[in-house]
């Protein structure tokens, strides 16, 4: 028996309740019943846990890496021992697939273990020197306690990259997780704390998004701030942290496009894109979501498409066989009708889907709209859930024009057999992730991160490490 546990604030190495009082309630997407309830932090409670993560700091920073990371391989080993509770609790919060759930706790180890692996290689440098006995130095430092403010989509998968990164180089961290589905993050969490990270490294809140950022970016002790989310919130974000001349890795919206050419495999094109697409409702910042596909294949593709959304078995995540659980909260079902009829009155075909399933539960058809024009608000602004749009193409410079219109560039998916035009889609379009003829995005150890509008910054790879560190330079003459 799986009970939805109410989850608290992890500040200073304690699950506190807010010094308030307050508390915020959970609800599962799938049955619109309250499940839980969340500890609600103010003020008093976010000075907690800046001062927990100021000692914090102060601590792990003098840790060696090399137990740094054997502490964090043991929270993945922690986590990975208690996936199936987490999973269910991350299905009755967010409303995914049960085994989309586990696949993501069990992802999230293993990123933890990359980054755990990283810890020991954030190497410095010797410069050569221009005169006898001087060393020119380049030395690694952690940047300080970070802040990282993480959204609904992946409770577990959003915070992890920017934990997993923090600790691995020595920084403490506050997370500001998501009030929507905060418990599973909560499970993450109480790894690290099982595994024996001090207390104070790792610290936990939740409140109002807007309050907590503008406290917690403004404040001297946070020397780095990460967020995953909108592009509008993300500038705004940004902005604070320009202020205040800290850090920042923005992971903001997407509106991928999938180019699949005459050349393509078509089967395998639907076979990759199609699950891609209706993963987790759709709310996937690098789902594909322009599919921009050649004339000569154009008809088959949309058949093959079509019958693939169909196929979708729809319904509470828990069931068996369901491969695509409710919309995350109740926004989002205005959200997907208000797109589907402002993209139908500008002449786009209805494929199939379009509807709103029952009346309890955020649930949506799997949707796909054909001849979408691109004054339609969904040519333009991310859908983030369950509604493909299909357009044609002539020649491949169309396509490559479509997919570089939007001032987003996350993510970017294209199948062709030509090896000459995979080399030129890959320096052609204007994104920070192209796949080619499969989907192979958002492993630990590759870029995970958007160029142009969808932020900067990657959050996988060494690099994702790099933005956890400043450089220091040491010149010394003996
Ligand atoms: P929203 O823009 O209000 O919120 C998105 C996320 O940002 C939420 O987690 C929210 O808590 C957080 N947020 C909002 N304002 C904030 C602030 N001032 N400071 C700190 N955090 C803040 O919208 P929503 O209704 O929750 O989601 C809808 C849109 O958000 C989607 O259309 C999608 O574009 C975007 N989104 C993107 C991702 C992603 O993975 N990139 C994930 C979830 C939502």
């Amino acid at each position: 028996m799986h009970i939805y546990p109410d989850v608290k604030l992890f500040i200073g190495g304690e699950w506190r309740d807010a010094i308030g009082g307050e508390v915020i309630p959970v609800i599962d997407p799938a049955t619109e019943e309250v499940i839980g309830r969340i500890a609600h932090a103010r003020k008093p409670d976010l000075d907690l846990a800046l001062e927990a993560a100021d000692a914090g700091f102060r601590l792990w920073r003098d840790i060696s890496a090399f137990d740094r990371s054997k502490l964090m391989r043991k929270a993945a080993d922690i986590l990975r021992s208690r996936a199936d509770a987490i999973a269910h609790i991350m299905t009755r919060e967010q409303g995914k697939p049960i085994a989309q759930s586990k696949a993501e706790v069990m992802n999230g180890a293993d990123t933890i273990d990359w980054f755990a692996e990283e810890a020991r290689r954030t190497y410095g440098q010797i410069i050569p020197a221009r005169f006898g006995g001087v060393s020119n130095m380049a030395i690694k430092f952690p940047v300080g306690p970070v802040a990282a403010f993480t959204p609904w989509n992946f409770p577990i998968n959003q915070i992890v990259r920017k934990l997993s990164a923090a600790l691995a180089t020595g920084c403490s961290i506050i997370v500001k997780a998501p009030e929507e589905t905060p418990a599973s993050p909560a499970e993450l969490i109480r790894a690290f704390a099982d595994a024996g990270v001090p207390a104070g490294v790792v610290n936990l809140v939740y409140g109002v998004p807007a309050d907590i950022s503008q406290y917690l970016i403004a404040h001297p002790v946070v020397r780095k701030i990460s967020f995953t989310g909108s592009t509008p919130v993300g500038k705004h974000l940004a902005a604070l942290a320009g202020k205040h001349m800290k850090r920042a890795t923005m992971e903001l919206g997407g509106h991928a496009p999938a180019i699949i050419c005459n050349d393509a495999d078509l089967e395998r094109a639907i076979a990759v894109t199609a699950p891609a697409k209706f993963r987790n409702a759709g709310q996937v910042c690098v789902a594909p979501t322009r599919f921009l596909v050649q004339d000569g294949i154009a008809d088959r593709f949309t058949q093959g498409f079509v019958e693939a959304a169909q196929a979708i078995k729809v319904g509470n995540g828990l069931e068996h066989g369901v491969a695509m659980g409710p919309l995350a909260n109740d926004r989002r079902i205005p959200a997907m009708e208000d797109m589907l009829q402002d993209a139908i009155s500008h002449g786009a075909q209805l494929m199939t889907g379009g509807k709103r399933i029952g009346n309890k539960g955020y649930f949506f058809e799997p949707t796909v709209l054909s001849d979408v024009p691109t004054s339609a608000r969904i040519m333009n602004d991310e859908p983030f859930g369950p509604i493909a749009v299909i357009n044609r193409f002539s020649h491949l410079d169309e396509a490559i024009a479509e997919a570089n219109r939007l001032p987003f560039g996350l993510a970017s998916y294209a199948f062709t057999g030509s090896v000459t035009t995979a080399h030129s889609l890959g320096r052609r379009v204007e994104a920070g992730m192209l796949t080619i003829n499969h989907n192979g995005l958002a492993i630990p150890e590759v870029p995970f991160g958007g160029i142009k509008d969808s932020g900067y910054g990657t959050e996988g790879g060494s690099e994702a490490v790099e933005a956890y560190l400043e450089t220091r330079f040491v010149s010394q003459m003996i």
